[in-house]
Formats: C-alpha cells, structure tokens, sequence
C-alpha cells in the first residue's frame, strides 16, 4: 500500500466522507480539503489492482452484455460521433474489456478504426475473437513496448475505467502520449457526485477493496482530471439527467495552464451526509 496526496492538485489534506465505513467494512475514502475531489488515499500497486479487476471482480458475474452495459456504450458511441465524428478515425479504447464498445463503433454508422489496451487475458481472447486488434497487459506495459514511429491515435476512450485505476494521472498521461495533436479523449464514469442519486449510499460504496475504485468525480473534478493532464474540456454531456458523465478534452500543449473550478469540500461532504440520511431513512441496508 502507498499513501496517495489528491490526484489533482497535489493537496495532501483531507476530509473523510462521512458515513464511508459504514458501507465500506470499514475503508476510508476521502475529500480534498482543497479542490473538493473524492478518492482513496492508499492503494496498492497498478498491477496488484488491475489483477483483482480481472480475477475477483470479473469472475463474479459482470458482463459487457448486460443490457446496461450495452445502453450505456450505445450513448457513448452516440454523444462522441454527435461531437468529434467517429468515422474514418483511429481510435484507441484503453480498459477495452469485452470489445463490446471497439465492435460497435468499428460497425456503420460510426466506422473507426479500432485498437484495445486490456489487461485481463481473458478478454484478450475475446478481443481477438472478435478480430480487433488490441494489447493485452496495463497501459504501462502498452507504453513499454511502444516503438518511435508507432502511428498515434485519433480518438482515445476510458470508458467507466478510470475511476477504477490506480492512477488517474498514468492514465489520462497516455492517453495524451498516443494521441496526434489536438485530438481527443473521451472518458465517461457511472461514479459521478453532486448529482441526484441514482440509488441508494450502499449500492454505490461498496465493500469491494475500496483501491479498486479510487476516484469518484464531479463535472468539476473530471474536467479538472482532464485540465491537470493537458486536456480542455470542450464537451460535457447532460450529465444532470443521464446516469452517466461523459466529458470529451482535447488535447493540449502541456506546458500551456487549463483552468478548472473544483468542487468546495464542505458541500462534498455535505452531499454524502444527505445521501445517507436518505439512504438510513428510505432503504433497508442489507
Ligand atoms: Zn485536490
């Protein structure tokens, strides 16, 4: 375990969200006390987590093809080729999972250009089943074996896959090296805050190792995610009424400062405590 200071802007005081252990078996999570951002402070290593991922948490029943899962890739694919066009472009999906998503956007309409970054080798085999081109281990190993002249991509997507990282920062950093200039990510999280529950405190913090879910964002927090890693924000999807956050940035020069507004912490913890008071009063916690 490592202690980890805010993934954002490097503060290493804290609140602890309120209630958290009671959900967690006892697991802090905590809030900056200076940007507002929600994550856990110790986590093991990339690898060590990533390797949970694909041997506890997806052994135990998840599957691409829930219809959830399908709706929400749908949306995904939908709200990116609405804004940026899909097709033609060569577009990278780190966390690729089943392939679910790289087989529907390699289909018309959207016709990309498909690659996947997987760490679960089962996956991989189901990747290449489906006859996309992919690389099976973390990013960091992707990174790795990357030659000089391989091709960057056009559009990167981190698909509710970077709230379950060990470091947001790794991640969004290559998806910034393997992209050309000025094109673009697009991430998109069901882990959003200061929203209207979707559902009751003790279905969203559960007590799976709590490292194996580090971050969970405002609009605020994801497009500061995306500002500290060389990306403007230049599109937000109706986040207010979706279950989903989906954000796309364009890459930036990295030397270049993005603004970004964070969240005030107080009103984080605040938005915890009513949850679960809403939680405690109108669903029996099991
Ligand atoms: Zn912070």
């Amino acid at each position: 375990m490592s202690l980890h200071p805010c993934d954002l802007c490097g503060e290493t005081r804290t609140i602890e969200v309120p209630h958290c252990r009671e959900y967690t078996g006892g697991q802090p999570i905590d809030i900056c006390a200076r940007c507002g951002f929600v994550y856990v402070r110790e986590r093991r290593s990339a690898r060590e987590i990533a390797e949970t991922w694909s041997k506890e948490l997806y052994g135990s029943g998840y599957t691409a093809r829930w219809p959830a899962v399908k709706a929400r890739h749908a949306y995904v694919a939908e709200f990116a080729d609405a804004s940026i066009g899909l097709a033609g472009k060569a577009l990278c999906d780190i966390g690729a999972g089943e392939g679910q998503f790289l087989a529907l956007v390699r289909a018309t309409p959207y016709e990309a250009r498909v690659f996947g970054i997987e760490p679960s080798e089962a996956n991989g085999r189901l990747l290449a089943g489906l006859a996309i081109e992919h690389f099976t281990g973390t990013i960091e190993e992707y990174v790795a074996t990357r030659q000089g002249g391989d091709p960057c991509f056009d559009v990167v997507t981190i698909l509710w896959t970077l709230e379950n990282c060990q470091s947001l920062r790794a991640m969004l950093a290559t998806a910034h090296d393997i992209l050309a200039g000025g094109r673009h990510v697009v991430v998109a999280t069901g882990s959003r805050i200061l929203v209207p529950y979707k559902k009751p405190l003790h279905y969203y913090l559960g007590k799976n190792p709590a490292d194996t879910h580090a971050f969970r964002f405002s609009a605020n927090t994801l497009r500061g995610a995306l500002a500290v890693s060389g990306f403007e924000t230049v599109e937000m999807n109706r986040f207010i009424d979706s279950d989903y956050l989906c954000a796309i940035g364009r890459w930036a020069d990295r030397s270049k400062e993005i603004p970004w507004p964070g969240d005030d912490p107080e009103g984080v913890a605040d938005f915890f405590a009513r949850w679960h008071e809403d939680t405690r009063r109108f669903y029996v916690h099991t």
